[in-house]
């Protein structure tokens, strides 16, 4: 944690040239470079305590770029670099798991359901072999009351809370590693309209008390002018337009951001 003292604003994460290629499964009829290209040479970098929107239509490759910068897919091409450590896009090392970890959109789908919630929430710290048993307890019970949650609720099973409360768990279970670069796939796009608001003021506030560094995919184009201090822009895997909020949603130059703020009028 060498730059844990930086000062806002220095490089934390940044991703080279990142591609994945899904292949094809008839490849007898096709040629070699058949198959889908998710995510085409893409190349970004996340400043310390920043927070970054990533917005683009379904299926332009935002999910699948999210799951290799927390290590659940692997990129095909491609460097990433977190801290001064710089490895392949096909390989986080063990070392930075606990670092960077995901906020699903579908709090009930992260969540095994014949599992105590507790069980769930203290699960990554796998991750960290060294916390006593002690420690571990304290560290959920900590992380279970800064999403506004109780620590008694952690025996009870995922069916009994609220899809709000669920989200908050999944929170509080994304950040028991004290992870530096949080990101977050639509982390409200599953919830009443009711409780969004709760779960966006929850989001920032635990960026301010931990410091953390974001990468949001959203399509709520309100929510991205709430918490993002940049937005990326993709389109079809790449990554078309970047700028501040106000100026991208006042004066968007490319095709694909115009669009985007046409579907929401
Ligand atoms: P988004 O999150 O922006 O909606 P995704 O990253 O989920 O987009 O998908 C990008 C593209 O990659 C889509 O064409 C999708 O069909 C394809 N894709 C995603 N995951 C897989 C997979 N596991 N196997 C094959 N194709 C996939
Ligand atoms: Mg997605």
């Amino acid at each position: 944690h060498t730059l844990a003292n930086a000062p806002m604003g220095d490089p934390l994460f940044t991703a080279r040239q990142i591609s994945r290629r899904f292949e094809s499964p008839s490849l007898l009829f096709l040629p070699r470079r058949a198959g889908t290209l998710a995510v085409d040479a893409v190349s970004l970098t996340l400043r310390r305590a920043e927070s970054v929107a990533l917005v683009g239509p379904s299926g332009c490759g935002k999910s699948t770029l999210a799951r290799i910068i927390v290590g659940l897919d692997r990129a095909t091409d491609g460097t990433m670099q977190f801290d001064r450590t710089v490895y392949h896009g096909s390989d986080l090392p063990g070392a930075l798991r606990p670092d960077i970890s995901l906020v699903f959109q579908d709090p009930f789908g992260s969540f095994n359901p014949r599992l105590r919630i507790g069980a769930s929430v203290s699960e990554p710290l796998r991750l960290l072999p060294d916390l006593d048993e002690a420690a571990r307890r304290r560290r959920v019970a900590d992380m279970v009351e800064a999403v506004g949650l109780s620590p008694d609720m952690l025996s009870r099973y995922p069916h009994q809370f609220s899809g709000g409360q669920r989200q908050r768990f999944a929170i509080a279970r994304a950040l028991v590693t004290r992870p530096r670069l949080v990101v977050l796939d639509e982390p409200v796009s599953a919830l009443d309209v009711s409780v969004r608001g709760e779960v966006l003021a929850l989001l920032h506030r635990l960026r301010a008390d931990f410091g953390l560094t974001y990468l949001v995919i959203s399509h709520d184009l309100d929510m991205v002018r709430a918490l993002a201090d940049r937005v990326l822009v993709m389109s079809a895997g790449r990554i078309v337009e970047e700028g501040r909020p106000a100026k991208l949603f006042e004066k968007p130059e490319h095709e694909q951001t115009r669009a985007l703020l046409a579907a929401r009028l």
